[in-house]
């Protein structure tokens, strides 16, 4: 990974190879991909059901009874909520518990590049930030975010918001800009940024449901470990499943999955949560980058960390 200021000014190159298990290596693939690689892993007999959300559920008899948004009721031994930052079932008992936003407003896009992006390249600037990923098939992965005070609509394209930077930038803007075919158009997924009120796998008074993934910890973004814990929270649910495993087990299973997870999760949460700001004043700017250049970029200091234990 290279990590240069919002000019393009190099700060400073981290070789991620020896962080990961022997074996592991660091590659990108998109989301489509990943989810037809793990469709092709699922038992022949697996129901999946789209187009239908959760509406209400309760817990009876040793059961959990749902309701679902087409009126359909069904009753299971157990219910795992994966569904999100916004999970509503965290909200339907825990409504207090709203993620909080953590001041960024986020473009993301995967473009054809106009050129190589060789390394996984991160742009620093005081309040703007521009990520590079290179992707399978002569994609790129492009994200920039702006820290905002008050949660607030953007004012201006992505083109706009970040022709100041330069370096890899100018040449992806103007490739950008060129899109006269509206076919071509690149569709930015833009949104506000947020993360869980805090760490929940289970909810008051139900032990049947477990919650995972963003419903259970949605963290910012400093240390990019959302996705990375929500796949650690399902490797440690299969870890904990064994065959002679009963209905009657469920609950102590939950007890013992929350028991398991929490202290690192707890620990990515706070990390995670704790390095973001925006800097105004030009001095602190090159502090920081002078920081990064002596000491290495902070996102890789944790990665280090959290790759030194197993889930
Ligand atoms: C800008 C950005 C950059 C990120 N970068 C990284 C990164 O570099 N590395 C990393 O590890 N993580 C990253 N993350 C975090 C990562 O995307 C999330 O942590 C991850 O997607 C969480 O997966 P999930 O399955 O728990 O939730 P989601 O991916 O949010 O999936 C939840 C699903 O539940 C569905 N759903 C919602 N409500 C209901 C309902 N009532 N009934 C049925 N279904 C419902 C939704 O439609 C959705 O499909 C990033 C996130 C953002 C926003």
């Amino acid at each position: 990974m290279q990590f240069t200021d919002d000019q393009g000014e190099f700060l400073v190159q981290e070789n991620i190879e020896h962080i990961h298990p022997e074996g592991a290596q660091f590659y990108s693939l998109c989301r489509d991909e990943l989810i037809k690689q793990m469709l092709s892993s699922l038992l022949q007999d697996t129901q999946i059901q789209t187009g239908v959300t959760l509406k209400r559920f309760s817990e009876e008899n040793d059961q959990v009874k749902v309701v679902f948004s087409n009126e359909q009721v069904k009753y299971y031994d157990w219910v795992i909520g994966c569904d999100g930052v916004h999970s509503s079932l965290r909200r339907q008992i825990h409504p207090n518990e709203t993620p909080e936003f953590l001041g960024l407003l986020v473009w993301r896009a995967v473009i054809d590049a106009p050129q190589d992006v060789a390394l996984p390249t991160y742009m620093l600037g005081s309040d703007h930030a521009v990520l590079l990923y290179p992707m399978p098939e002569g994609k790129t992965y492009l994200y920039g975010h702006v820290f905002q005070s008050v949660k607030s609509p953007p004012t201006q394209s992505f083109s706009n918001e970040f022709s100041s930077f330069r370096g890899l930038v100018p040449p992806i803007l103007c490739h950008l800009n060129q899109q006269d075919d509206p076919s071509k158009n690149i569709k930015f997924y833009i949104h506000h940024m947020g993360k869980s009120h805090s760490v929940r796998f289970k909810l008051e008074g139900f032990k049947r449901v477990l919650l995972v993934g963003d419903a259970a910890h949605a963290f910012g973004p400093a240390l990019q470990n959302g996705a990375a814990q929500a796949f650690e929270d399902a490797y440690v649910l299969q870890e904990l499943l064994h065959p002679l495993f009963t209905k009657q087990q469920i609950p102590s299973l939950i007890d013992a999955f929350e028991k398991r997870r929490t202290p690192r999760v707890q620990q990515i949460f706070t990390l995670s949560n704790a390095k973001l700001q925006a800097l105004s004043d030009p001095k602190q700017v090159q502090g920081r980058n002078e920081a990064i250049r002596k000491t290495g970029a902070p996102n890789v200091h944790g990665f280090k960390l959290i790759m030194q234990e197993n889930p």
